[in-house]
């Protein structure tokens, strides 16, 4: 069986003197012993010798084997490599044998390849070199290592996704998830020790206007920049939190008391305050903030964010760019808002709302040259609610679409029957929020509402805020031209306080411009001078557009407004906005 006439005996006795010769252990039995399997080739690189696990691992009988060149156990593609490394390792060979040698591949008979790790052991002989091949099959390893890689590289990636699972795509701030475990993790501590946690909820003031006037790529350049600022106001053990939309939560644990926040509110505030750069634009903005603390107003982590959430609506009620802390009694504040909410609902159903109107004049004459149209909600309980209080919570809720359209309707039609009762004909103009322009349908609805009152076209004025006209620049032209074509009168209303460009107002078909009461109202005493109305007139004149200035209060402002040829005005000077019959008075007068 076995094949000891094809060892040469002599070759291996001459390295290895008395060994194999005294019959004690045979070479064979040495090499069949061996857990690897063993190749015993000629410097040649002709087969000498194999041992049973060999045969195995390469699927040839012995007999197949001996004789042949070594290379008929190395896959074709790797052949010429091997033979260099063969080449390579041969001195070597000659002073000690080259342990965890390369990594190699075999070749089966049956033509698999399989990789493995071969040791070469050098045997000088009479004849030669002989060099024994410890080959081991690392099929296993490899695989395992592979498993191990790919293991690696899963759970890299699962951290990835579980830390985008836990922040904020656009900022990379904490979402609401790892908000809720930090606060929870603080406040476990805060009762450890005996501090307070602080939580402050930010909203920043107007940002809507500028995501509607300078677009959502502007909006987002400046929601990061504020980001980068709040984490680097703040400690690092803080978390920010980027809550949805402009909002913002910050958890500040280890705090004594309100001093300690009242500090940390500052040094966020002025963070913010400080002009942004956000794609090209420079930007101020302002936030308010709400503060709650643990665990003085509440003792659960939703209640708290809660409470800090409410302090914060309180702040942007109360002027914005401010700070309040949390009081039980501001809960009430919010709980108004939502009876509003409820009571608005069936408001247009039960006939609540009037329309006031508020003469425009011409400046130089003293004629009345227009009326606005301005809602009032006749409550019933609170009384005649005006819009300010309104107005907002019926754009949030989306009630503005039908409520402007009925405003639409009844100021029409208010016109015409003046205009039937034989009374002077005047534009009658009405507000526009951005939620009712930006509908489908507007356009058909203001024509429905024309041809339903039968007003004539020009007798109408609609009055549109810049950020309304500066969002979505291209389908707002469209719609303006629409309007237009169709005789209609369009006004830019509260000029001034947005962030227009004036090159697409420039391209847009503006018949008029409402500067900014606030202006007007800089003009404290004969004589001033105000710079920005001084510009906007001009610039009204040089677009060939009427300038109308608002909130005209005093005889000064008057004056000044004269001197600077602003040719319409309206304002309580003039006259405060009047219930239908009154006005009708006026226009008899
Ligand atoms: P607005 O369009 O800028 O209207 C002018 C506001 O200034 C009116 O307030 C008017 O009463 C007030 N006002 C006029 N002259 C003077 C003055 O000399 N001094 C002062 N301090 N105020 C003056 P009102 O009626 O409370 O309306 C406030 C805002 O509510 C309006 O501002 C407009 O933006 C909105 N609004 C009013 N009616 C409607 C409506 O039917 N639909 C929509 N979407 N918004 C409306
Ligand atoms: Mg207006
Ligand atoms: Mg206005």
């Amino acid at each position: 069986m076995r094949q000891v006439q094809q060892l040469d005996a002599g070759r291996v006795s001459g390295t290895q003197p008395g060994l194999f010769q005294n019959g004690a252990i045979s070479a064979l039995d040495v090499l069949e012993a061996a857990p690897d399997a063993l190749v015993l080739i000629h410097e040649d690189g002709d087969i000498v010798l194999v041992n049973e696990p060999a045969e195995r691992l390469f699927g040839y009988r012995r007999d197949e084997l001996l004789g042949r060149p070594v290379q008929i156990l190395v896959p074709w593609s790797y052949r010429a490599a091997h033979a260099m490394q063969l080449a390579r390792y041969r001195n070597e060979w000659r002073r000690r044998p080259l342990r965890g040698g390369p990594e190699l591949f075999g070749l089966r008979k049956d033509g698999t390849e399989f990789p493995v790790e071969v040791t070469f052991s050098p045997l000088a002989s009479p004849k030669g070199l002989l060099v024994i091949l410890a080959i081991r099959d690392i099929s296993a390893r490899k695989r395992a290592e592979a498993e191990r890689r790919h293991l690696i590289r899963e759970r890299a990636l699962y951290g990835a996704i579980s830390r985008l699972a836990r922040h904020d795509a656009l900022t990379g701030l904490a979402n609401r998830g790892l908000l809720k475990d930090r606060l929870t993790s603080a406040i476990a501590s805060a009762d450890r020790h005996g501090d307070k946690v602080g939580v402050a909820f930010l909203d920043l003031d107007r940002f809507k206007h500028v995501n509607d006037s300078l677009g959502h790529a502007a909006g987002d350049c400046l929601l990061q920049s504020v980001a980068a600022r709040l984490k680097a106001s703040v400690r690092r053990t803080d978390t920010v939190c980027r809550h949805g939309g402009d909002e913002f939560v910050i958890v500040l644990p280890d705090v004594k008391g309100r001093e300690d926040l009242e500090k940390a509110a500052a040094k966020i505030a002025a963070a913010v305050g400080a002009p942004h750069r956000a794609c090209g634009h420079e930007l101020h903005v302002t936030a308010s903030i709400g503060i709650a603390m643990y665990p003085d107003d509440a003792k659960d982590v939703e209640t708290l964010i809660s409470h800090a959430d409410t302090a914060m609506y309180y702040a942007k009620e109360h002027g914005r760019d401010s700070v309040r802390f949390f009081t039980p009694e501001m809960n009430a504040l919010l709980i108004e808002r939502r009876e509003l909410e409820g009571g608005l609902r069936g408001a247009l159903e039960r006939r609540e709302f009037v329309l006031h109107y508020q003469p425009k004049v011409d400046l130089r004459t003293g004629q009345m040259i227009g009326a606005e149209a301005l809602i009032r909600w006749r409550h019933p309980e609170r009384g005649l609610v005006a819009p300010q209080t309104f107005i907002p919570v019926a754009e949030e809720s989306g009630l503005i679409v039908p409520i402007g359209q009925w405003v639409q309707f009844e100021a029409c039609r208010q016109a015409v029957a003046w205009r039937k009762a034989g009374l002077q004909p005047v534009p009658v103009a009405v507000n526009i929020s951005a939620l009712e322009f930006r509908r489908k349908g507007f356009f058909e609805g203001v024509r429905r509402v024309l041809a339903e009152t039968g007003l004539d076209p020009s007798l109408l004025e609609l009055e549109l805020t810049e950020s309304v006209l500066m969002e979505s620049v291209a389908s707002t032209a469209e719609i303006l031209w629409e309007l237009k074509s169709m005789g209609l009168r369009l006004a830019v209303d509260d000029f001034g306080t947005g962030y227009s460009s004036l090159s697409y107002l420039m391209h847009f078909p503006i018949d008029a411009l409402k500067v900014d009461q606030s202006f007007v109202h800089e003009i404290a005493t004969e004589g001033d001078t105000s710079p920005i109305i001084t510009a906007v007139i001009a610039m009204g004149r040089s677009l060939k557009q009427r300038v109308i200035a608002e909130g005209i209060e005093t005889e000064a402002q008057l004056a000044f407004l004269r001197a600077q040829q602003c040719e319409e005005g309206q304002g309580f000077h003039f006259g405060r906005p009047l219930p239908p019959e009154l006005f009708a008075a006026l226009l008899a007068a």
